[in-house]
């Protein structure tokens, strides 16, 4: 699995352009594409760009860890499965800085712990505000969970349509991808992964 968890640097302000220049590369693209980026309507499009690129690349700014280090919580000896599905998240493929929109599903085995309900959904946001691969982004919320909370198992489903896919290349608009990572229980004893589809299947 570590293979394709790539060690994301977290960078500080130093090594980030300053929004200026942000702001002029825009420009480089607008006229690439053909357009004038001195035209009326895109006066301030390389500024509101440069501004939507920190919130929706803002998962560089946070570490996954440092949201589940906090959360636990005692749970008066429940110990099964806790499933979060259907966890919508936008992210950006690293081929193409084009949208992949897709749902996440995440499940655990605590082992006396559980999280905060919404902190799964935070940590897909942090990997899902980044550039990614949909491979990566499964292994990585899978190894953040498991390293952090250290339950007995971490399943991880993430299905997802790659727009670089339906707008350019071969155009295929409609297909899915799936991906999973499943560690400790859910790796080692089929049962809990076909309780695990079985959960995400069953109750729609
Ligand atoms: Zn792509």
């Amino acid at each position: 699995m570590d293979a394709i968890v790539k060690n994301f640097p977290v960078l500080d302000d130093t090594g980030r352009p300053t929004q200026k220049e942000a702001e002029e590369a825009v420009r480089v693209l607008l006229r690439w594409a053909g357009e004038d980026p001195a035209r009326e309507g895109l006066k301030d499009t390389p500024s509101r760009v440069a501004k939507a690129y920190r919130e929706i690349f803002g998962g560089y700014d946070l570490v996954a860890e440092d949201v589940l280090g906090r959360t636990f919580e005692e749970v008066s000896g429940y110990d099964d499965i806790v499933l979060e599905k259907d966890i919508p998240f936008y992210s950006h493929c690293e081929h193409h800085m084009v949208p992949i929109i897709g749902k996440a599903h995440v499940a655990y085995l605590p082992s006396g712990r559980v999280l905060g309900l919404s902190k799964i959904a935070r940590v897909v946001d942090i990997y899902a505000r980044r550039l990614q691969t949909q491979e990566a982004m499964t292994a990585q919320i899978a190894k953040a969970i498991d390293e952090t909370l250290m339950p007995r198992g971490v399943a991880v489903m993430i299905e997802a349509e790659h727009l670089c896919m339906a707008m350019r290349g071969i155009k295929k608009q409609g297909a899915t991808t799936l991906t999973t990572t499943f560690t400790g229980a859910f790796k080692n004893e089929p049962a809990e992964q076909v309780r695990f589809m079985t959960m995400l299947r069953g109750f729609k």
